[in-house]
C-alpha cells in the first residue's frame, strides 16, 4: 500500500465498524476484572485499544501482560465509537503482532524532576504533554510562514556561519574558519534581511540562532529558532501594526487548532482570549511612570529586565508594546528618533502572566554617518560593514523589522514555565546533551 493510503489513528472515525491493522506504539496499560486497556499511538493520535476476555482470542488477550511501556506493536481490530478521547473511537482488538519489545522504559507515570527528564530528553519527547507541546509549536511555525506569504513576504535564508558581528560582540559563538580567521554562528539574520529587502520588499527569515550570553534564566537558551522580518517602507508604526496583526493571527490559530493539546497542558485560555485585545502601547518614559507606581523602579536611561516585563505584563494582562528606548540601551542599527536624538525609535512586545519580551524590533537608521557613528560608539570596525552600509549607499530607504524568539512565543502560548521544553533539544550554559 502506498505511504499515502495507509489508515492512522487520526483516520479511525471514518472506519467505525470495520477491521483495520495498524502499526504504533504503546504509551500504557491498564487492567480490570474483565477488560485489558492499551493506550496506543502512532504518531497521528492515541486512542484506547481493548482486551475483552472472552472476546478477543485468548492467545491474544494473554499477551497483555508482554506489552510494556513503549513496546512497538501492530493491531488488528474494530473500530468502535466511544465517549472518550478526543477521536471518540476505540479499537477491539483480535490480533497484535509484537514488532520492538519495549523493556524498563525509564520514564513512567511517576513526578521526575528536570534534569532527570532533560537527560532523557530523547524519551521524554514521546510523552502526552511534551506531544501537545510539539504540536502547538508545529501550528504556530506554520501560522507564522501562512500568514507571511499571505502578505507577500519572501523566504530569504540568512547564513549561519557569519563574518560580522550582529550586534553584541558578547555573545558570540566564535570558530576558526579555514585560512580566513575566525566567524561567528549567527545572533541574527537581519543585516542580511535588509540587503534582502531591495530586491523582494518584504522578506523574512526562520532558522536557529545562537547567543553566547551567560544567562541561566528561564527565558535564555543559547540556540533558538528566530523568526525575522525585514519590511521596505514601513516605519515604526507600521512595523508594531503588523507585528500585532502577527501574533493575533497565530493566536487565533492556535485558539483554534490546538484546543486538544491546549487542554493536555491544562492551559488557562482565558488569558490567551483576552490577547486578541488590542495592544497595549506604552511610551519608554511613560513605563518608567508607571514602573515608578507599580515597581519595581526603573532608573530612565536604562533597559528593561526581567522583573520590569514582568510587572507591565501582569498590569495590563495583556501584550504590551514598549516603543522608543534610550539609544544608549540599544543596537547600532536603530533609526534615531527624530525629535528626541538620545532614543531610538524601536519597540519590545512584552507578554503577560511573567513570559517576558517575545519581540524585539526597530526602524533602521538609513542615514550613513549617523551608523558609522553608532559604529564607533559601540566599537565595532566600520571595515567589517562596509558590505551591510552599501545598503545605505544605493536606493536607502525607510524600513524596519523585528525578530521574534519562537520558544518564548510558544512557551507564552503553552503556558510554560521555562522555554527549554519549548525546543525539541535545548542548548543551554549547562547542557549540550542529548
Ligand atoms: P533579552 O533582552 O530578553 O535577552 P534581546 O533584547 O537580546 O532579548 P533580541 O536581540 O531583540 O532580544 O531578539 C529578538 C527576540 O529573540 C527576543 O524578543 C526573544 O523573543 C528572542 N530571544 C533573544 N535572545 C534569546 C535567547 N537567548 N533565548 C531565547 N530567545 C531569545
Amino acid at each position: 500500500m502506498r505511504w499515502n493510503q495507509r489508515i492512522t489513528i487520526k483516520d479511525l472515525p471514518l472506519y467505525i465498524g470495520q477491521t483495520v491493522t495498524l502499526p504504533g506504539w504503546i504509551q500504557f496499560s491498564r487492567k480490570s476484572s474483565q477488560v485489558r486497556f492499551l493506550g496506543f499511538r502512532d504518531g497521528s493520535g492515541l486512542i484506547q485499544a481493548l482486551l475483552i476476555k472472552g472476546e478477543t482470542p485468548e492467545e491474544v488477550f494473554g499477551l497483555w501482560s508482554e506489552l510494556r511501556q513503549e513496546a512497538s506493536v501492530s493491531i488488528t481490530g474494530e473500530v468502535a465509537a466511544c465517549e472518550q478521547g478526543p477521536l471518540g473511537v476505540e479499537i477491539k482488538v483480535s490480533h497484535i503482532d509484537i514488532l520492538g519489545t519495549g523493556g524498563d522504559f525509564p520514564l513512567g507515570r511517576k513526578e521526575h524532576g528536570p534534569d532527570f527528564l532533560h537527560n532523557l530528553r530523547h524519551l521524554w519527547l514521546r510523552s502526552k504533554k511534551q506531544v501537545a507541546l510539539f504540536q502547538i509549536r508545529d501550528q504556530v511555525i506554520q501560522a507564522i510562514h501562512e500568514f507571511l506569504w499571505s502578505q507577500s513576504f519572501v523566504k530569504m535564508d540568512s547564513p549561519i556561519l557569519t563574518g560580522t558581528v550582529g550586534e553584541d560582540p558578547k555573545g558570540l559563538f566564535k570558530l576558526d574558519y579555514f585560512d580566513l580567521g575566525p566567524a561567528y554562528l549567527a545572533q541574527t539574520g537581519q543585516l542580511y534581511l535588509e540587503a534582502s529587502i531591495f530586491a523582494h520588499g518584504r522578506v523574512f527569515c526562520f532558522g536557529p540562532t545562537f547567543r553566547a550570553e551567560k544567562s541561566k534564566t528561564r527565558r535564555h537558551l543559547a540556540e533558538f529558532w528566530m523568526l525575522e522580518a525585514e519590511m521596505a517602507f514601513f516605519d515604526a508604526q507600521d512595523n508594531i501594526d503588523l507585528q500585532e496583526d502577527l501574533i493575533h493571527f497565530i493566536l487565533n490559530r492556535v485558539l483554534e487548532r490546538c484546543l486538544a493539546p491546549l487542554e493536555v497542558l491544562e492551559r488557562d485560555l482565558a488569558p490567551l482570549k483576552r490577547s486578541l485585545e488590542p495592544f497595549v502601547r506604552l511610551d519608554y518614559k511613560e513605563a518608567v511612570k508607571l514602573l515608578a507606581q507599580i515597581g519595581p523602579l526603573l532608573v530612565d536611561g536604562d533597559d528593561l529586565g526581567a522583573t520590569h516585563e514582568t510587572a507591565l505584563g501582569e498590569h495590563f494582562g495583556k501584550p504590551v508594546f514598549v516603543m522608543d528606548y534610550p539609544k544608549a540601551v540599544k543596537a547600532f542599527y536603530m533609526k534615531e528618533h527624530p525629535e528626541e536624538p538620545t532614543r531610538v525609535k524601536c519597540a519590545d512586545l512584552i507578554a503577560p502572566e511573567g513570559h517576558g519580551e517575545i519581540i524585539g524590533g526597530s526602524q533602521r537608521e538609513e542615514d550613513i554617518d549617523k551608523i558609522l557613528a553608532r559604529l564607533a560608539e559601540a566599537g565595532l570596525a566600520p571595515e567589517t560593514y562596509d558590505w551591510y552600509l552599501d545598503l545605505r549607499r544605493y536606493g536607502s530607504v525607510v524600513h524596519s523589522g523585528f525578530g521574534i524568539g519562537l520558544e518564548r512565543l510558544v512557551g507564552w502560548m503553552a503556558g510554560m514555565h521555562h522555554i527549554r521544553e519549548c525546543i525539541p533539544f535545548p542548548r543551554m550554559m549547562e547542557r549540550l546533551t542529548p
